[in-house]
């Protein structure tokens, strides 16, 4: 079968291989020079499926009214005369109830987990290498109540058997001993082993290597505008370059999804949510941290790769602008050197901006569509990294018609019409 996948990020990529492993020809195309050059370039490279969880969460409207107005604020929100942003607002907090958050995260879970041991088992068949670490992540809580309220997710990783240990202060700096040089109060952490760091960008750029190898076609500097139809199927992808016919496609242009399927009538509640990231050099040994920690307070992750530090996090909502903002740059700065004092040159850091295809519930679209040959593989929202090898195998073993390894059909978009 001929597989057109849409968009070069590191889910675009990841569906390519793991539909040209299953003997498929395979086209990708991306209207940027390279792959990952957009969200998956400069993210904070946490594989973190112990910590796949909705932001859409109890408590968290009151929670963001604080955030909103913190000096150095996690959530930043502009609201624009946008139906979309609205439309998206709204069913984010219809999910913060706590039968929701449930079931929410326990999709997140189940397919970040199976994501992570693809990830492992794809590292061990190809050798591919990308400043890997599997040392675990650790969740920093730096106030006592943070330590508390993290009661329920604790429960959660419990009842699903996924490995975690709750830290104090000694047991945090014993994790990650840089942290011995913090000012700063810390109240303990919440560790878990079984996650893994990367940088996504390398790995992006390594696996289509690699998909090359195996006749993957790339077809670059080339925008979509629209998909042809007929007799209820997709037949061809319209580009600014002319049309590329294929059998089946995959829609995995991040948070430029929505407006590709609309015409379909098909209603993807994706939408932007801007990040930030700054990666700096590594100043000295024994300063940085040796995997990554996840700061609670200000959201924010801090992650060793290789010989650099990637500090990653925020969330704005304000539409598809990406510009850097200089008050953000320093709150990733504020961050890093609150914890890791000394750890970064930051005078060679370089900042960077993405947008998060964010779902209302957090889980990512991943299926089929009403539509027999059309498949969507976005929505990835905060996790796309960690949950791309999962998503990748589940949709080419959807397109072959295989029983993929997990349960699958809550993640797609027929969720949202229920
Ligand atoms: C600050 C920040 C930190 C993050 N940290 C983490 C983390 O630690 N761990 C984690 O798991 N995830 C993290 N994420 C999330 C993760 O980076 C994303 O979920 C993931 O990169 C999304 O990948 P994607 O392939 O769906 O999107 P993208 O990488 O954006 O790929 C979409 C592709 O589609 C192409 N495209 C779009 N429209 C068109 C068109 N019309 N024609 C042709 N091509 C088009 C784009 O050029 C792009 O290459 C973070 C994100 C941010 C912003």
């Amino acid at each position: 079968m001929k597989v057109i996948v849409l968009g070069a990020g590191v889910i675009g990529v990841t569906t390519a291989w793991y539909l040209a492993r299953a003997g498929h020809e395979v086209v990708v195309v991306d209207r940027q020079a390279d792959v990952a050059l957009e969200t998956s370039f400069a993210n904070a490279g946490e594989i973190s499926p112990g910590y796949a969880s909705p932001w859409a969460a109890p408590g968290v409207p009151l929670k963001a009214i604080r955030w909103l107005m913190m000096a150095h604020a996690p959530l930043i929100l502009r609201p624009k005369p946008d139906a979309a942003m609205l439309g998206w607002l709204l069913a984010t907090l219809r999910n913060c109830t706590t039968e929701r958050y449930a079931v929410n995260k326990r999709r997140m879970v189940r397919l970040a987990e199976y994501s992570r041991d693809r990830l492992v088992a794809l590292r061990a068949e190809t050798g591919i290498a990308y400043d890997e670490r599997s040392q675990g992540t650790l969740q920093l809580f730096r106030k006592q109540a943070q330590l508390d309220a993290a009661a329920k997710d604790i429960e959660v990783l419990r009842a699903d058997g996924v490995p975690f240990e709750v830290l104090d202060r000694a047991g945090c700096v014993a994790a990650e001993p840089g942290l011995a040089r913090s000012p700063g109060e810390i109240a303990g952490g919440l560790r878990l082993p079984g996650d893994e760091t990367g940088d996504c960008f390398k790995f992006t750029n390594a696996l289509a290597r690699l998909a090359k190898a195996e006749g993957v076609r790339f077809e670059l500097n080339r925008r979509v505008l629209r998909l042809r139809q007929a007799g209820g199927r997709v037949t061809a992808a319209v580009t600014d370059q002319g049309d590329i016919a294929g059998d089946a496609f995959v829609v995995a242009l991040g948070s430029y999804s929505p407006a590709l399927v609309r015409p379909l009538g098909l209603r993807l509640p994706v939408y932007p949510v801007k990040g930030y990231s700054l990666t700096a050099p590594i100043a000295a040994a024994g300063l940085p941290p040796e995997s990554t920690l996840l700061d609670e307070t200000y959201k924010i992750a801090i992650t060793r790769l290789g010989d650099r530090i990637r500090v990653g996090g925020m969330a704005q909502v304000s539409g598809f602008d990406q510009g850097l903002e200089p008050r953000r740059q320093r709150t990733l700065e504020h961050c890093l050197e609150s914890l890791f004092p000394g750890a970064a040159e930051l005078s060679r850091a370089t900042y960077w901006a993405g947008l998060r295809p964010m779902t209302p519930d957090g889980t990512p679209v991943v299926g089929g569509t009403g539509v027999p040959n059309l498949f969507l593989n976005t929505g990835h929202g905060t996790l796309g990294w960690t949950m791309a090898c999962g998503s990748g195998r589940l949709i080419a073993d959807l397109i072959d018609g295989r029983a993929p390894d997990i349960e699958s059909a809550d993640l797609a978009i027929a969720r949202y019409a229920a």
